[in-house]
């Protein structure tokens, strides 16, 4: 089937072909029907599988079906994400698939300037992005009307409803009717959190897309045994090797996120870092510098794991492995968007190993390893002299083995 042959608007289906989108994913193809009835929907897919538009399409085509009522002061569709970037891109999906529907669409989030979305919201709003803090900090100055609210959204729900946020999501449903429409978008889901997104809903069906393996097909991924020093060294190697490819590098701490910029500056690798103890214009620029390509290594911590769909990254690092196999599930799938290919590879040290044991676990199958010889283990380590500038001489040397320079001690 092909979106000409949906029964939506006709301003959406020009805008959807402008998008090159030709017809639906496997999600977007079950999804949209669903939701276009008015039902509560839990869809559970493979990152990359176009889950953003799997709910932007019929929410924006409900929104316009009901459009003649009087516009009213208050939100109609709320859609909760958890991080400042993933709240401007949906909202950028919206407007894109919305563009020229009249319909207003809006974010809101930390980091900007409260007085201009104040005045925008006294305007209403059809569509809402928002993370929850900014969210709530607005709800309870009255600026936020969401007693009329007609769909509920939670983009990456699982994490939405986990620990971190489940508070607040329970604090917003006192704030919004009960009868409304209620959707759950995420790639992964456990048996407990289900259970508490069946509890906020009346109905909800349920739909998967996803085999026993929750990591994208599209995604090669891999483990490195690296000892936790000596990690450095091995992604300079990986970048010196594949100079081209655009990486992302994730990382446990921002702390730790800044010392591997330090390292990379020291051995002539330009990256930057996002993370939450940056300024949001900084962040927003590093992300555009990211997204065009003028920067090709990001190095983040998981703020940057979830929903971010950013072109033609052709490698994800874990330069760290991620604290739950969920996190392992969403870093890789960072790589791989759409119909692209992606590679991912994780390096792990003797810490990390139990991790590692719980990821292949989840995955219900071992990570390929990348089998490093002890040879060309020390290789990259007497390669890699990130106190000497003159890399091309370093190359040389271990071209000739025999009159390779010791490693310094550091
Ligand atoms: P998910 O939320 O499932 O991780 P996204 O919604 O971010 O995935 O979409 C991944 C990419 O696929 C985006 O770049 C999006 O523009 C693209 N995409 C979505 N739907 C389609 C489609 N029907 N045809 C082609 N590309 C699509
Ligand atoms: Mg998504």
């Amino acid at each position: 089937m092909k979106f000409s042959a949906y029964p939506i608007n006709d301003i959406l289906k020009t805008n959807i072909q402008a998008l090159g989108f030709k017809k639906p994913t496997d999600i977007q193809f079950k999804a949209i029907p669903a939701i276009l009835k008015g039902e509560d929907v839990l869809a559970i897919a493979q990152t990359g599988t176009g889950k953003t538009a799997a709910f932007a399409i019929p929410t924006l085509q409900k929104l316009l079906q009901k459009s003649s009522k009087i516009r009213h002061n208050g939100v109609r569709c709320l859609v909760m994400v958890p991080t400042h970037e993933l709240a401007q891109q949906v909202k950028q999906s919206f407007q894109e698939i919305g563009r020229g529907s009249g319909l207003n669409i809006f974010a809101i989030h930390g980091g900007l300037d409260q007085v201009p979305q104040i005045e925008k919201l006294n305007s209403g709003i059809d569509v809402l992005v928002a993370t929850p803090g900014r969210m709530f900090d607005l709800v309870s100055q009255g600026h936020l009307n969401l007693s009329l609210l007609e769909i509920l959204i939670l983009d990456e729900a699982d994490h939405m409803l986990g620990l971190g946020f489940i508070k607040d999501i329970k604090d917003l449903m006192r704030h919004i009717p009960k009868k409304r429409q209620t959707l759950f978008f995420s790639a992964t889901i456990n048996e407990e959190i289900k259970k508490l997104a069946y509890s906020l809903v009346s109905n909800a069906i349920r739909i998967q897309i996803s085999p026993k393996n929750p990591v994208a097909k599209n995604i090669e991924h891999a483990v490195a045994l690296v000892e936790m020093d000596d990690k450095r060294f091995f992604l300079e190697n990986l970048i010196k090797n594949n100079p081209d490819l655009k990486m992302l590098v994730f990382v446990r701490t921002k702390v730790r996120a800044e010392r591997v910029m330090k390292a990379m500056e020291r051995v002539e690798i330009e990256t930057d870092t996002l993370h939450s103890d940056k300024e949001q214009n900084q962040r927003q620029q590093t992300m555009k510098r990211f997204r065009s390509g003028s920067l090709k290594i990001l190095i983040a911590t998981d703020i940057s794991a979830r929903g971010i769909d950013i072109p033609n990254v052709d490698y994800v690092v874990n330069y760290d492995l991620p604290d739950s196999s969920e996190q392992y599930v969403h870093r890789v799938g960072r790589t791989g968007r759409g119909t692209q290919k992606g590679q991912a590879v994780s390096f792990c040290s003797k810490e990390e190993q139990e991790m590692l044991t719980l990821i292949e676990e989840h995955l219900t199958e071992p990570i390929e390893r990348i089998e490093i010889s002890k040879g060309d283990y020390q290789l990259v380590k007497d390669l890699t002299e990130d106190d000497s500038k003159d890399w091309r001489k370093l190359m040389k040397d271990a071209e000739n083995p025999t009159f390779k320079k010791r490693k310094k001690k550091r």
